[in-house]
């Protein structure tokens, strides 16, 4: 048993305060370890702690097997609604119980802004990693041409904090399903 968790498991060295990532993840990194952004390295010890982003239980009920789902948060922050009655097994490395997933697309909210280029309203879009645009509502995209349609007027906006600051997507990934 590892009596005191603020120690780090590599090095023993204390662990920094807990930071929250663009995407909403939680982690501590080793004191002993930063994040280079100039070189996208890590240096030092590289030891991360993730903390567990607690699934939220959804009013929404499995297609498949009737039980409840529940969302879930990846380390890289796309969000995917799944099956309460299922869950992945680490080590035979597979699903137990019910498989049912359905990954969450981005969401859109309507501004009160007025688009600059045409003056029509903004609508703020976050994508399903947790990436903000503001587009112009005029805009869309026809699945069939293959093309932008109406108003082209975009402006991504910058998190706080950027992903490549803290290294975020550099970190060894989870085990997808
Ligand atoms: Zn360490
Ligand atoms: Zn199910
Ligand atoms: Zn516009």
């Amino acid at each position: 048993m590892n009596q005191n968790e603020d120690k780090c498991p590599k090095c023993g060295a204390a662990l920094s305060p807990i930071t929250e990532t663009a995407t909403g993840r939680k982690l501590q990194r080793c004191s002993q370890g930063s994040w280079n952004p100039q070189t996208h390295k890590n240096e030092g010890c590289d030891y991360v702690k993730w903390l567990e982003v607690e699934p939220q239980e959804l009013d929404e009920k499995c297609p498949k097997c009737g039980a409840p789902l529940i969302l879930q948060v990846t380390r890289f922050g796309k969000k995917m609604k799944k099956c309460s009655a299922g869950s992945w097994d680490k080590e035979a490395k597979k699903a137990i119980g019910c498989d049912y997933v359905e990954w969450v697309n981005g969401t859109s909210e309507n501004l009160e802004e007025k688009c600059p280029k045409c003056g029509a309203n903004l609508v703020l879009y976050t994508t399903a990693n947790g990436k903000k645009m503001k587009k112009c509502s005029t805009s869309g995209w026809d699945r069939e041409a293959k093309k932008a349609t109406g108003c082209e007027y975009v402006l991504w906006l910058k998190a706080g904090q950027t992903e490549s600051d803290n290294g975020e997507e550099f970190l060894p990934p989870e085990p997808e399903e």
